[in-house]
């Protein structure tokens, strides 16, 4: 994994979902895709790399990380594990803090359902930025059009549709980009799309839904407007700006579409999360004097402890400044030090040394033994409270 040159190529990323949804299988094909694995897990045989199974353990693999990292298109994905389960309000919580944006998958059969309501209003409250990936276009019913209009109507947000499926249910193939005019299509094989002209039978209805997409952008947006009316229409490049502004903004929601268990639709899902997404610097600094900046003083937030068979791991976000191992770092809260030891940035199959986390990273520190999830980190020298010191001991132990 190549070092981070640049805090704007970095992407915390949540994926929130209903139960079923689809979230591990996602997650899989992401890691799967961007090379941090080298299997593909499939959730029924039990090879997954992000649910804990004991298979997975005796291999020696990661399987109950907080945050796994993962490269794409030269951008850092760190993907933060968003607890579902309301028991465990506190992690939601704590893990909806240290993301800058996020996917909700949807079930494109079921549309959004009661849960899928419940974790978008949480993202409504963190601001969250999101964009929706209707998952499961392979299903008998599976019906995009319905999804979205469910979308519409119990989270009341403008859905932005960016693309036109390609075949239906068992016959879903791929998807025509209708930013770009262009068809994405997977051959089944596994590999990535094949680009294609837009299939004849699809050019209509796609110059139909591109119209309808410039519309609602040009509604919601002032600048998108004006061009709308200059040229009658709008570019792919203002389209994409505007997509992102809306999306910062959160005045409406960006949707793609696709079939994870048959790893379609994963590549374009990315993409978009590159372009639409904030980096650490598009979010406001937990304070005036920590920007997202490696040369501020250091201050982190502890989001999950993990004791495992091979040690306790904590997980945290760098606000700002750089924590380097072998750093001594205050705990705020509990008013301790404490002393870095191994910093480890945790991939699909491994953990991964690394000498240094830069402001708007997550990685995982070792070493560390007293910090607990809520725990504030800093310099030293310039304390600075992230959260309200916590007093019970929330450590979960998988080994
Ligand atoms: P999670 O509970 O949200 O993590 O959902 P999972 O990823 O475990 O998926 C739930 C079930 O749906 C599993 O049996 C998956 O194999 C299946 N599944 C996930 N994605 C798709 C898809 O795109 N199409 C179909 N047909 N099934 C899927």
């Amino acid at each position: 994994m190549r070092n981070i040159r640049n805090i704007r190529d970095i992407r915390n990323l949540g994926i929130l979902a209903h139960v079923d949804a689809g979230k591990t299988t996602v997650t899989e094909r992401v890691l799967y895709l961007t090379g941090a694995t080298h299997k593909r897990g499939e959730v029924h045989d039990g090879t997954t790399v992000t649910d804990f199974d004991p298979q997975e353990r005796d291999r020696g693999i990661t399987i109950f990380a907080a945050a796994v990292s993962c490269d794409f298109d030269g951008h850092r994905i760190n993907l933060i594990d968003t607890p579902g389960h309301v028991d465990f309000a506190d992690e939601v919580e704590r893990s909806l803090r240290v993301l800058d944006g996020a996917v909700a998958v949807f079930d494109a059969v079921a549309g959004v359902e009661p849960q899928s309501e419940s974790v978008w209003r949480q993202a409504d409250r963190h601001g969250v930025p999101r964009i929706a990936f209707v998952n499961k276009l392979d299903r008998a019913g599976a019906d995009l059009d319905a999804a979205v209009a469910s979308i519409r109507r119990r989270l009341g947000v403008v859905p932005l549709t960016v693309q036109l499926p390609i075949g239906r249910e068992a016959g879903f193939t791929g998807v025509v980009d209708l930013l770009r005019m262009r068809a994405l299509v997977w051959d089944g094989a596994g590999g990535g799309p094949v680009e294609l002209p837009v299939p004849d039978d699809l050019f209509d209805e796609a110059r139909r839904r591109r119209r309808l997409l410039e519309e609602a952008v040009a509604e919601l947006h002032a600048g998108a407007l004006e061009e709308f009316f200059a040229r009658s229409g709008l570019s792919a490049d203002t389209l994409a700006a505007a997509l992102r502004d809306i999306t910062l903004a959160g005045d409406g929601v960006v949707v793609l579409c696709g079939s994870a268990y048959r790893n379609r639709g994963i590549e374009p899902l990315l993409a978009a999360v590159v372009a639409y997404l904030p980096s650490p610097l598009d979010v406001p600094p937990v304070a005036e004097d920590r920007p997202a900046d490696p040369r501020a003083p250091f201050a982190g937030l502890v989001f999950k402890v993990n004791s495992t068979a091979r040690g306790r791991l904590t997980y945290l976000r760098v606000y700002a400044g750089t924590l380097r191992k072998g750093d001594v770092v205050l705990d705020v809260g509990a008013g301790r030090t404490e002393r870095v030891g191994r910093i480890v940035r945790v991939q699909a199959d491994r953990h991964a040394d690394t000498d240094q986390a830069v402001a708007g990273d997550i990685v995982a520190v070792a070493g560390v033994k007293g910090a607990r999830p809520g725990a504030s980190l800093a310099a030293p020298g310039a304390p600075l409270l992230l959260e309200a010191p916590v007093t019970a001991d929330p450590v979960v132990s998988v080994a």
